[in-house]
């Protein structure tokens, strides 16, 4: 049946959900516990206080909810919006597409900003809407950090940088689900109030977890925002944080410990190890694809994503085909991803798949593009020096 492994290890190299390391793995193959016994509210404090680093915050809440990233956007608008309310929203690809939807769905006013895909948030727009809106009536920006879509990665700091220029209260909205923990990413410098991701992408756990994090002026937000929400009430997940049981209802115990072991990962690397590490492979991906001869979908450099890259194909091939070629005779699940050998595995089975689908590729060209980058720019393991 197609749901059946192929021979060895799947090599998943879609944008998530990615590979989860082994120690999360095992870290997850346990009991269920009673979650009102005292492990698991010690365990739910410490998390949460350790997840506040892959935000890069301080004094952010966070919430860890048995959820995805798509349950992340709605806690993230419900608690702190009101219907009616004016967002001024960028639809730049299909995950920014879909949160737009999201928004008009829940009864939101929608001020879409389209920009072509392959291309950024128009930051220009957003500074003549601030600079028309004396009189406050944008509520909030959402925006989408990463757009998987497209591997277009927007520029939060310029944001911030408007909205302080015109003294504008409006709330951001991010949406981080493929840049945080893999991408420079700054909830309190860059005055994000809040900022959500998903488990299944850079944290490498399995899909089920959406994390919030909420600065303290969307917290304010939520007590006056009308919007109706039971199952992502902020108020309930506070009242429990209160009492110290933590959870309004039953967390997922596996996915705790996954987690655990996942930010234990984090530390062990370096949060800005593993983004410069991103970097690294991002660039590496950039070089092969230009080997190749083909295009990257980023239209610009300052847009460009270390997390995804997305390419253009020639109009006379299928991508589809391309992607249905490589797991049927390559076991390879196409995207891009984690660490240095996985990624030259990846391209040089992209090479096999592009020449099998018609593309002139020359074998190993990609392949000797990124490994000659990637031998001259890692650094040593720090734990091997
Ligand atoms: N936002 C972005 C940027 C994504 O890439 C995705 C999923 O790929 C989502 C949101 C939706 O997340 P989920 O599929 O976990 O609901």
């Amino acid at each position: 049946a197609d749901y059946v492994y192929g021979p060895g290890r799947t090599h998943l190299f879609v944008p998530g959900p990615v590979n989860i390391p082994d120690p999360v793995i095992r870290a997850m193959n346990r009991q269920n516990e009673d979650y009102r016994s005292p492990a698991v509210p010690a365990l739910t404090k410490i998390l949460l206080e350790d997840v506040k680093k892959i935000f890069k915050t301080t004094s952010g809440t966070p919430f860890i909810i048995p959820t995805t990233g798509t349950g992340a956007w709605e806690s993230t608008l419900t608690n702190t919006l009101s219907p009616g309310d004016r967002i001024v929203s960028f639809l730049i690809g299909q995950f920014s597409l879909l949160w737009i939807d999201q928004q008009q769905r829940l009864g939101f006013n929608v001020d879409v900003v389209e920009s072509e895909w392959g291309r950024g948030a128009d930051l220009d727009v957003l500074e003549a809407k601030l600079r028309q809106d004396t009189a406050h009536t944008i509520k909030a920006i959402a925006i989408v950090h990463n757009e998987t879509a497209t591997g277009v990665t927007n520029n939060l700091a310029t944001v911030r940088k408007l909205l302080d220029a015109y003294r504008h209260p409006a709330l951001v909205l991010v949406d981080g689900v493929s840049s945080i923990c893999a991408l420079d990413f700054r909830m309190d410098e860059w005055g994000v109030d809040v900022a959500l991701t998903g488990s299944q992408k850079a944290l490498s756990m399995p899909t089920g977890l959406g994390i919030v994090c909420a600065s303290p002026k969307a917290l304010e937000a939520s007590k006056t925002a009308k919007s109706l929400r039971v199952f992502f009430d902020w108020k309930d997940y506070l009242k429990f944080y209160e009492m110290g049981t933590y959870w309004p209802y039953t967390p997922s115990i596996q996915l705790l410990y996954g987690l655990r072991a996942a930010l234990d990962l984090l530390e062990e690397e370096g949060l800005d190890n593993v983004i410069n590490r991103h970097t690294r492979l991002g660039t590496a991906t950039r070089l092969a694809v230009e080997a190749w001869g083909l295009k990257n979908c980023t239209q610009k450099e300052e847009w460009f994503s270390n997390t995804v890259t997305a390419v253009v194909v020639p109009s006379y091939i299928d991508s589809g085909e391309i992607v249905k070629h490589a797991w049927k005779r390559y076991n390879l699940s196409l995207g891009l991803g984690l660490n240095k050998l996985q990624l030259l595995g990846c391209l040089s089975g992209v090479e096999m798949v592009l020449k099998d689908v018609g593309y002139p590729v020359k074998l190993g060209s990609g392949v000797a593009a990124a490994a000659a980058y990637l031998s001259n720019s890692t650094p040593l393991i720090p734990s091997r020096i």
